[in-house]
């Protein structure tokens, strides 16, 4: 067949390791393996001199003429199925290439190590004849043996032992007997574990939607039937329905046999969040943190045999092995959990953004609070914005009034963290029957410890950050690395009796509203009470089902959660984040309050809202009061473009840490050295990059390393990017320093 001048062409995977070895290597895929060789799946071969064995994962199979004693050959393939399809390989080369990191560290993250291990599956041990009919009856054998050896001849499958016994019927005795002979043989085969199978599925009704909600639907499913990607930012303000308009578009989708993927913050995956998904959809696949490894092999499997219609789930669930992709969900697209903090440090809707694109699908983009990255995007028309400004039923957003906060405590005639006014209303909510919540967005009882005679502080020996004083635990806390150690009870420093606890931490302000409500049920939320699996859930259906009056906590209660009895939200100190060295802290205030406001007025009882401020004045403060968005970003973007922040610009951040602090600060020094040189001495022209720093990290000490940062921003990051990795590549780290960088940090400490 092949003409007789053209030279003989071979196969070469290309493969890629998850450690250790960067880059690609190729190697030969031997005659019996091509075809079960194939891209996605992992392959055992030789590596390095030893030529020990080593998997690695198949990106590509090249057909090549040429020396083919020059390649080690392919030794087994490990995969059945392939792991990644083509679209999520090219996605994952993507990541490799935007988050700066190697291909193979991405690939070992997108696909769980459970998957890696099969932990779906497991090894089940099956019989074989050894003999063929002609040797068979030449052998001696009694008439079970017999029996057992006709019954593997004639069927020509692989048969459990058990059931060949009972077919046979013999003991199993008899088959071992049989296997010691060698006349039949054991065989070892992966087998499936099954999925729990839904029974009885009876999907609830759709809501007749409003008309906003049918202009949003309908402007989704305008890109749904165009086939081609577009992007949609949904902006709707809490309560307005969002979810009823992503749920009737995947409707679609899954009509068209596709399956869609909704991401949600970890925080809001709730049951409740579930349940209006598995109301609606008999087959909803779920993705999170808390799965076991078996549970996330089988959610995978499942979802990569194409029954799934729907995966909810956190930011790894981007990666979801869906075969028939329709459509890509991002709620609460905002939210900070949706980059991850460790290699690869992927921005999961900058992911989806990609993974739509190359899939050719619409990605919807949801909050009430867009970023303004993707606020930013809409208004350059690149994604088409539809809003949602008013909530379910015509009921009014809650009234949200500021308590200034900067009279002196004394005048005020006041003590502890909730003011008169604030307790005022406490009191009238709770008289109505209404429920309350509270936010404080600091764990702990005092911020400080602190002696007065001295001046001495507690800190983290490691961090160098004040301790945090627990008092349920008489325990010094740093948030930062959780070193414990017991509160002193005198100064260590004068030994003074009398040291004092300052600031104010959620324990505290439950000890206050203890002492202020007796009789009153209240409810904690915060990392410290809600550390067991699934605690979280359980303290929400309760305050749900009106056992708690009262619910106070850190930022988690302010995310997504829908209490028709809420009638008062507090937030006790809206300034905690404002003054953050990040120049996301304004859009992170602005945030949180319209977010946390927006969980009360959510039934006919209607809501308000008080909000305790040091800086009233603040635009942030003032456009969140004010429900104000477009207010927000008109006062914000501004501020961006000018200091030439994102969305205007890329950022890419820098931080070197060591155990020594000059060696950390030098190293820190040559390598923004060696970038600034890199670029000076590249094509383009210089005001597409600027260099700030180096200099100490907002967090200088952290768990016992010293840590220098310095950033780039860039309006060229793809050029920006290859010159960096060029760098990196190159650099060399003197022993206990490491880099990290952070493309489109979220994370400015
Ligand atoms: P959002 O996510 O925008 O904050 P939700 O999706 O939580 O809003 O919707 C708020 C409430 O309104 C939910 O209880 C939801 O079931 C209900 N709801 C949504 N759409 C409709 C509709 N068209 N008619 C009646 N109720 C609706
Ligand atoms: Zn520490």
């Amino acid at each position: 067949m092949v003409p007789w001048d053209a030279p003989e062409e071979f196969p070469l995977a290309v493969v890629v390791f998850g450690q250790g070895a960067k880059g690609a290597f190729h190697y030969l895929v031997p005659q019996d393996l091509t075809g079960a060789a194939s891209p996605g799946k992992r392959l055992v071969v030789p590596f390095g001199r030893g030529n020990r064995e080593r998997i690695g994962y198949c990106v590509d199979v090249l057909w090549r003429a040429g020396d083919k004693g020059r390649y080690k050959s392919v030794c087994r393939v490990l995969d059945e199925r392939s792991l990644l399809s083509p679209a999520m390989l090219q996605l994952t080369a993507w990541i490799a290439d935007r988050y700066l990191c190697d291909w193979g560290q991405v690939l070992d993250a997108v696909v769980p190590a459970s998957v890696r291990r099969q932990a779906g599956s497991r090894w089940r041990v099956f019989i074989r004849a050894a003999v063929s009919r002609g040797q068979f009856e030449s052998l001696e054998l009694t008439t079970k043996q017999c029996r057992v050896l006709e019954v593997l001849l004639e069927s020509d499958r692989l048969w459990d032992p058990n059931e060949l016994a009972a077919v046979s019927g013999c003991k199993l005795g008899v088959v071992q007997h049989l296997i010691r002979k060698g006349w039949i043989q054991k065989e070892s085969v992966r087998i499936r574990t099954r999925n729990r199978e839904e029974s009885g599925f009876a999907p609830k009704p759709a809501f007749v939607l409003t008309e906003e909600q049918r202009a949003a639907r309908d402007a989704i499913l305008q890109v749904l039937r165009s086939g081609k990607h577009g992007t949609v930012l949904l902006q709707g303000v809490t309560g307005s329905g969002k979810t009823e308009v992503y749920i009737q578009v995947i409707e679609e989708v899954v009509s068209y046999g596709r399956q869609a993927v909704v991401l949600v913050p970890e925080i809001s995956l709730t049951p409740q969040t579930l349940d209006r998904f598995r109301s609606r959809f008999a087959h909803v696949a779920v993705l999170h943190s808390h799965l076991t490894d078996t549970e996330r092999a089988r959610q995978w499997e499942w979802i990569a045999s194409g029954q799934v219609q729907v995966v909810v789930g956190a930011r790894s669930a981007i990666f979801a092995p869906t075969p028939h992709l329709g459509l890509i969900v991002l709620d609460e697209e905002h939210e900070t959990s949706f980059k991850q903090e460790e290699t690869p440090r992927y921005h999961a809707r900058d992911v989806a953004l990609q993974r739509a694109r190359l899939e050719n699908v619409p990605l919807v983009l949801g909050s009430a609070t867009p970023s303004l990255e993707s606020w930013h995007a809409a208004q350059r028309g690149e994604y088409t914005l539809v809003k949602l400004s008013r909530r379910i039923e015509d009921r009014p957003l809650p009234a949200v009034r500021t308590i200034d906060l900067r009279r002196p405590p004394g005048k005020r005639g006041e003590k502890g963290a909730i003011t008169r006014r604030l307790d005022a209303a406490v009191r009238q909510a709770l008289d109505d029957g209404g429920q309350v919540i509270l936010l404080l967005n600091r764990r702990g009882f005092a911020t400080h410890i602190q002696c007065p005679r001295c001046g001495y502080v507690a800190r983290c020996p490691d961090c160098d950050i004040a301790l945090i004083h627990h008092r349920s635990e008489a325990t010094a806390v740093c948030h930062y690395c959780d070193y414990r150690t017991p509160t002193p009870a005198r100064c260590p420093e004068c030994h003074f009796d009398g040291i004092h606890f300052g600031g104010l931490g959620t324990e505290r302000l439950e000890a206050e509203i203890r002492a202020r409500y007796p009789g009153v049920a209240c409810l904690r939320m915060d990392a410290d009470t809600m550390r067991s699996r699934g605690s979280h859930e359980k303290a929400l259906d309760a305050f749900r089902r009106g056992e708690f009056q009262i619910l106070l906590g850190t930022q988690m209660i302010a995310k997504g959660l829908d209490f028709p009895n809420v009638t008062l939200v507090g937030v006790i100190n809206a300034d905690t984040a404002l003054h953050f060295p990040d120049f996301r802290a304004a859009e992170r205030t602005f945030q949180l309050v319209t977010q946390v406001a927006g969980r009360t007025g959510r039934g006919e009882r209607g809501g308000e809202v008080w909000v305790q401020t040091f800086d009233p004045e603040n635009p942030a403060i003032l456009a969140a009061v004010r429900h104000d968005y477009d207010a927000f970003s008109a006062w914000e973007i501004p501020n961006r473009r000018s200091m030439h922040y994102p969305p205007f610009t890329q950022l890419i951040r820098f931080v070197v840490q060591g155990v020594r602090q000059e060696t950390a600060r030098l190293v820190a020094q040559a390598l923004a050295e060696r970038i600034q040189q890199a670029w000076a001495s590249g094509p383009t022209e210089s005001a597409a990059f600027r260099l700030l720093g180096p200099a100490p990290a907002p967090l200088h000490k952290l768990r016992g390393r010293y840590r220098y940062h310095f950033q780039i921003q860039t309006s060229v990051g793809e050029q920006l990017r290859g010159m960096i990795r060029t760098v990196l590549d190159e650099a060399r780290f003197p022993e206990g320093v490491a880099c990290t960088v952070d493309v489109d940090p979220i994370d400015m400490l």
